[in-house]
């Protein structure tokens, strides 16, 4: 692909608008565009990102065998009002009516609707576990929406539920989101740190976040350093398992600004490990039992005797997740971005320097674009005519993590190989081809 083809308008200076560095850098490098207070259009850089970390929460949600569906951003007020939550949401909640005067909603989560759909159609116990999820836009109508995407009002989120017949399988359960929400964090090359939660108007009694350290963030946190050094990359998807990653984490103190409590954090952890910062919430994970089930009468039959099941919730932050990399990667001071590659909009980017009266330089652009395309390197070719700084600059500052510079200093068959914040290296094609396959794994 040419740069010159692809919708990028980028800015040569940061908007003033923007706060945080990610907002900055997502509208200067035209990811996103503004249309009203806390919403967002995602322009082709930005929608890529998105797409490949919902890819990758996809994947992870099914590997611990979670089913997707999809279940509208519409929905009526009678399921709220039947679990009670149609009052007590409050201002949060953006409610319509439609022509025959019937009370709807923009669905800000999807605890009443998926508990609903479970109601209808499981009867059984022998149908347990059911682990569902689907990835959908929601809207709540943020007091103070700012910092961009990071806390907008409509963002893309994925939700999951579960429904088990007991409290010790729906720990389990509990259990198997956590471990994926570390894997999917992981993935994304990002430390997100469990941290024990209040539940909020979920409601429910055990509760997560998932935060990763930020200036920016919004979430107080306090905790135990030790805790990010736990590894979970021995973890099975069994029982005794996940029962002991989770405990690997608990064992240290890791709270949030409605769980702290000074005592305790003085009496759990030693005073060199002692940390309070910031941080940005980026999943939540939720256990309630029969907060739902019990006021919509959700149940099965267990030996006879109607149990209503036990419920969790386990959300991600999509969209915000693209912000959140941000905060977590972008050197501000020096405007440089690396994505990792696993969410980069594209592996490499060719820059060739180009003359007006002859092309060779971009002959050669065209032949590496054509050998990484064979090894599934997903590269763009800027065919612009900056000079080669501006251009190199732009690549930085999108966070292209591979560059490859094609130009005065380019001798025979040896190319000139960035990866940004290492050294530049003079190698042949194979060897660049292959540093960038290799990292990709
Ligand atoms: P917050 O404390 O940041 O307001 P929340 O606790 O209300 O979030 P949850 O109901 O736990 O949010 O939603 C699951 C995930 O959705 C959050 O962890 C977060 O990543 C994301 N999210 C929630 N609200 C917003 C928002 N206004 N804009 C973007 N992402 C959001
Ligand atoms: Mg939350």
């Amino acid at each position: 692909m040419y740069f010159s083809k692809l919708f990028v308008p980028i800015l040569k200076n940061n908007p003033s608008e923007a706060k945080i560095k990610s907002h900055k850098l997502m509208l200067r490098t035209g990811m996103i565009k503004q249309s009203s207070s806390g919403i967002y259009s995602w322009l082709p850089l930005g929608f890529k990102i998105m797409k490949k970390i919902e890819k990758i929460v996809r994947e992870e949600q099914n590997r611990v065998g979670a089913q997707e569906i999809l279940m509208p951003t519409i929905q009526s007020s009678e399921i709220w009002k039947e679990s009670g939550r149609y009052e007590d949401y409050g201002e949060e909640m953006l409610r319509i009516k439609d022509r025959q005067n019937r009370e709807m909603l923009y669905g800000p989560t999807n605890e009443e609707l998926i508990t609903d759909i479970f109601r209808t159609s499981i009867k059984s116990y022998k149908s347990l576990p059911q682990l569902l999820y689907h990835i959908q836009w929601k809207f709540r109508d943020e007091l103070r929406p700012r910092f961009g995407i990071m806390r907008c009002r409509e963002f893309y989120m994925k939700d999951a539920y579960s429904f088990d017949v007991n409290d010790d399988e729906a720990l389990l359960s509990y259990n198997k989101f956590f471990l994926s929400y570390l894997r999917t964090f992981k993935r994304m090359d990002l430390s997100a740190i469990p941290m024990a939660a209040d539940t909020g108007p979920i409601g429910g009694n055990l509760s997560h976040e998932f935060i990763i350290l930020a200036d920016t963030g919004e979430s107080k946190i306090y905790t135990d350093k030790r805790i990010f050094d736990v590894n979970s990359s021995e973890t099975t998807i069994e029982k005794d398992s996940l029962k002991s990653l989770r405990k690997d984490f608990e064992k240290y103190y890791a709270v949030t600004d409605e769980k702290f409590n000074q005592n305790e954090f003085e009496k759990h952890v030693p005073e060199e490990y002692r940390l309070k910062t910031k941080g940005i919430e980026v999943g939540h994970i939720f256990y309630f039992g029969d907060k739902y089930s019990k006021p919509m009468n959700a149940s099965v039959d267990f030996q006879g005797k109607k149990m209503f099941v036990k419920m969790g919730s386990y959300g991600v932050g999509v969209s915000r997740l693209v912000g959140a990399i941000i905060e977590a990667k972008y050197d501000d001071k020096n405007e440089l971005m690396k994505w990792p590659l696993s969410v980069s909009p594209f592996d490499c980017a060719i820059i060739p320097m180009i003359n007006k009266n002859e092309n060779s330089n971009l002959e050669k652009a065209n032949n590496i674009y054509k050998y990484f395309k064979d090894k599934n390197i997903d590269t763009i070719i800027d065919d612009s005519d900056e000079n080669i700084s501006t251009k190199i600059k732009n690549f930085n500052l999108i966070g292209i993590p591979f560059q490859i510079v094609i130009g005065k200093k380019t001798e025979g068959d040896l190319l000139e190989f960035n990866e940004i914040g290492e050294k530049t290296k003079k190698i042949k094609i194979a060897e660049a081809a292959q540093i960038i396959i290799n990292k990709k794994k």
